[in-house]
């Protein structure tokens, strides 16, 4: 039994005693402690591995963040670049609306004179029957293109340039409306243009071709009703009111034209049957004249007993 013991002899200033061991604790001693060895020396170099592994996540790190500080800098820049350009490309636009709107399309192929057939206080217009008078008001512009609307805000007539000091005329009247106010033809007819658009400032807009030389444009609108080609009584919704084109605020911009010579549409607003003679003392840009003798011919012609009418 004697030699399973381990004899450990300790030695100090005072002399030595010796210590007996177990052989099989010293045994579990020497694993014990080179398990230990082997376990720090495990620790020791896994974490230098960590360590190196994290040098390098860190060392990857601050490089993407240069990476991307730089795109940063780059979208900056490009950002900067595309509000430049939308800039420059707005400028250009309102230049290029500008001088569409100094051209003033769309107008007829020719801009005719206006031509003045001086007073005609020898107007025949006596004879003239109810019906006849009620073809003037079915057929030529007349009255209102709407009916509520705020106020005129622009009459017919020449105005100067605020910008280029040079005189335009503002060839017809406008009325400040709500945007989506119903606007009517103020005449039979037959609709020559209906489109929507920029149409040279005039925004979405209807042309209308009445009988005898006239026609009337309805400008800025905001939704159209009828299309090119359709035939249109007077007091027919054609389209809503709007704000398109180049308009300063919601209004409609009503023209009358006569051979394609604008005309002042004033006086055709409150042309009615009790004022049917007022017009042709004030407009003297219409050969009423002839307009009358030519609408009375027809109409007496019509009025001659047909055979047709016979049988009823
Ligand atoms: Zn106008």
């Amino acid at each position: 039994m004697f030699g399973n013991h381990l004899v450990l002899v300790v030695t100090d200033s005072k002399g030595s005693r010796s210590i007996r061991v177990r052989s099989v604790f010293r045994r579990i001693f020497v694993y014990l402690v080179l398990f230990l060895l082997s376990l720090i020396v495990f620790f020791v170099m896994s974490i230098g591995a960590f360590r190196s592994e994290i040098e390098m996540i860190e060392r990857d790190n601050m490089s993407l963040k240069k990476a991307y500080e730089k795109l940063l800098q780059k979208n900056t820049s490009l950002n900067d670049k595309i509000n430049q350009r939308t800039e420059e490309i707005a400028l250009v636009g309102d230049r290029v609306e500008y001088l569409e709107g100094m051209v003033g399309v769309p107008s007829d192929s020719e801009e005719y004179e206006r031509v003045d057939y001086g007073l005609q206080d020898r107007i025949d217009n006596a004879s003239l029957a109810g019906v006849q008078k009620a073809f003037f008001m079915r057929f030529i512009p007349n009255g209102y293109p709407m009916d509520y609307y705020r106020r005129i805000s622009d009459f017919f007539g020449y105005r100067m340039h605020p910008i280029l000091h040079r005189r335009h005329l503002h060839a017809g009247i406008d009325f400040s409306a709500e945007i989506g106010t119903p606007v009517y033809a103020t005449a039979d007819g037959v609709v020559e243009f209906a489109r929507s658009g920029f149409n040279g400032g005039y925004g979405h807009m209807v042309k209308i071709d009445h009988s005898f030389g006239f026609k009337t444009y309805y400008a800025h609108l905001d939704r159209l009703i009828v299309k090119r080609g359709d035939f249109v009584k007077k007091g027919q919704i054609i389209a809503y009111s709007g704000n398109s084109g180049k308009s300063t605020g919601p209004h409609l911009h009503y023209e009358i034209r006569f051979l394609g010579a604008y005309i002042d549409p004033k006086n055709f607003l409150n042309w009615n049957m009790r004022t049917f003679d007022l017009i042709f003392e004030k407009e003297k840009n219409i050969p009423w004249q002839s307009l009358l003798e030519t609408i009375k011919t027809m109409m007496d012609q019509m009025e001659q007993p047909s055979s047709l009418e016979a049988h009823e």
